[in-house]
């Protein structure tokens, strides 16, 4: 049975989700050391933020597939290493979604009842009813800056309050946006029109300092702002002198520029909240990533694909189901290619054409550069790192595509180039069967399987005679033959099939034939 260490304390309900399909071991106060010599047992490992999984690690982690966070920061595990080995890194983004939201409706409802500042008072010994006076959410209008998982969370939350929602977020649809019943806006409207707006982008090049002087100043006269997102999207200097002049208006942020919070002069404000990133700790939360993350592990030990991959690009399942009748294609395309061309290539060139055009086809691609690299590497190459390793090797690749295709639904059509050769190589998939339709600018139609050869050679009288004597002579029977050719006289190829394995002698008689110039043995 596949070993999974628990190198970190996590939740008892994530190594049950294990149980039956792994032997789990908990190790969670293991050292570095021990990691490092035992860690080649394991086919999966999850931890928290205490273990860190680091190149050395990796490197020694010979049966691994999977490394899993149980939470959301990925900075204890090495995933450039985990790539460059092929090893597939998960985490559980969704796992903290509700808890920061309820964390955010906490920080507004504490501002809007001016609780955190009652309560003070309270411990100091007074009784100044008439200094809290608070507002009610009701009808009030919620702006949601970003309306990603947890965004939507806190829409959800807000509606049960009454609140109208408004949102800014570019990258969502009006489908969204309808099925959770909130308008989307402007930033600019959405910072006017707002009586409470909350945070939730991700930190970006684009969203650092997404709210600054000019932003604060637009907001309605009395209105919350909350920020449990990132530190740096609220510029933190701009909001204290905003602040000092608008004492109206109320602030809750979890997280902040530098963390820890040292030497802030937002701690003195009344006005404002603050609690120490704390948005996303909670038991639930805690589970659910221990959770999520063991399921991922289960998939990977049973030969599927994880969900929350973070270094392989994973498309959705429609796109999926498209691609799926092509896996085989460039699986076969790739075992081909390998077999053909020499091993210092330089560039593979690839252009997807009909239907499979307009979608992602990386999942394609890397199945493509796994079945080529495969061969004539000594590390075990997969999807995970199929595209890294190609780059290391400084291969180009480059991907196209074309609406155009012919005849067929779709086709996948590759160059390759090495040193001193070029092939290009196209296929197809009919009927479930995969065949190739050209060879270099030849036309041959034949399904894909079993032995065969690829023979270039001279279109004279007699060379294809020539071909199946050689062939007959060794008791290597024909089953299926095509060939193509661009003029009378001229080069042309020859695809055959066989029923036996072509082994080497035949190959370097067929070679030494006059009019033969090249004989490729391909086994698929
Ligand atoms: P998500 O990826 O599900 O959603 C982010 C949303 O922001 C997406 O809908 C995206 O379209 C939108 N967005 C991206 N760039 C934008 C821009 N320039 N303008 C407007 N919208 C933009 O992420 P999530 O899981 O909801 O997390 C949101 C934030 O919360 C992240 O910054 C995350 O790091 C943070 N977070 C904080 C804590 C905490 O402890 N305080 C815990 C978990 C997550």
């Amino acid at each position: 049975m596949q070993k999974v260490l628990v190198a970190d304390k996590i939740n008892d309900q994530g190594v049950e989700v294990l149980e039956g399909s792994a032997e789990v071991v908990f190790d969670p106060t293991i050292t570095p050391e021990e990691l490092l010599e035992t860690i080649d047992q394991y086919t999966g490992i999850i931890v928290r933020s205490r273990t860190k999984v680091t190149r050395d690690v990796i490197e020694k982690a010979k049966n691994l597939k999977i490394i899993a966070r149980a939470g959301v920061g990925v900075d204890n595990i090495d995933v450039q290493a985990a790539t460059d080995n092929g090893i597939l890194v998960v985490n559980a983004p969704q796992s903290t979604s509700i808890t920061v939201a309820e964390h955010a409706m906490g920080l507004i409802l504490s501002l809007s009842r001016k609780i955190a500042i009652a309560d003070a008072s309270v411990k100091d010994g007074k009784w100044e009813k008439s200094r809290f006076m608070g507002m009610e959410l009701r009808n009030k209008t919620l702006g949601v800056i970003g309306m990603g998982r947890i965004g939507s969370q806190v829409v959800k939350r807000a509606k049960a309050f009454e609140m109208d929602v408004i949102v800014y977020d570019p990258y969502i649809t009006q489908e969204t946006a309808d099925e959770l019943g909130v308008r989307i806006t402007t930033l600019e409207d959405l910072i006017q029109n707002a009586d409470v707006m909350t945070i939730h982008v991700p930190l970006t090049p684009e969203t650092k300092g997404l709210i600054s002087k000019e932003q604060l100043n637009q907001m309605k006269d009395n209105a919350i702002l909350i920020n449990c997102a990132r530190g740096g999207i609220i510029n933190e200097e701009d909001l204290y002198e905003v602040l000092k002049e608008r004492p109206e208006l109320k602030v809750g942020l979890d997280v902040y520029e530098n963390e820890p919070l040292e030497d802030s002069p937002l701690v003195e404000l009344d006005n404002v909240v603050l609690t120490p990133h704390i948005a996303a700790s909670t038991k639930e939360a805690q589970r659910d990533a221990a959770i999520i993350v063991a399921k991922e592990v289960k998939e990977v030990l049973n030969g599927n694909t994880p969900t929350n991959v973070l270094n392989m690009p994973v498309v959705d399942s429609e796109t999926f189901q498209k691609l799926k009748p092509y896996f085989k294609l460039t699986e076969k395309l790739g075992q081909i290619l390998v077999q053909t061309t020499s091993p210092n290539v330089k560039e593979l060139k690839i252009i997807y054409s009909g239907k499979i055009s307009g979608r992602s086809k990386e999942p394609l691609t890397r199945e493509l550069l796994k079945e080529f690299l495969n061969p004539i590497l000594n590390e075990p190459v997969n999807s995970v790192n199929a595209k890294s390793i190609a780059k290391q090797r400084g291969i180009i690749i480059t991907e196209g595509e074309t609406d155009k295709n012919g005849k067929y639904d779709a086709t996948i059509k590759i160059d390759v180039i090495t040193d001193d050769d070029e092939i290009t190589i196209e296929g197809t998939v009919e009927n479930d069967e995969v065949s190739v339709i050209s060879i270099d600018d030849y036309d041959i139609n034949l399904t894909l399987d079993g032995n065969m050869a690829i023979i270039k050679y001279i279109d004279l009288p007699g060379t294809i005679g020539k071909i199946g004597q050689i062939l007959g002579d060794y008791e290597i029977n024909i089953g299926e033959m095509k060939v193509g050719r661009l003029s009378e006289g001229g080069e042309a190829v020859m695809v055959v099939k066989v029923d036996q394995e072509i082994p080497e002698e035949v190959v370097e008689k067929l070679e030494e034939t006059p009019d033969i110039e090249s004989v490729k043995a391909i086994k698929l």
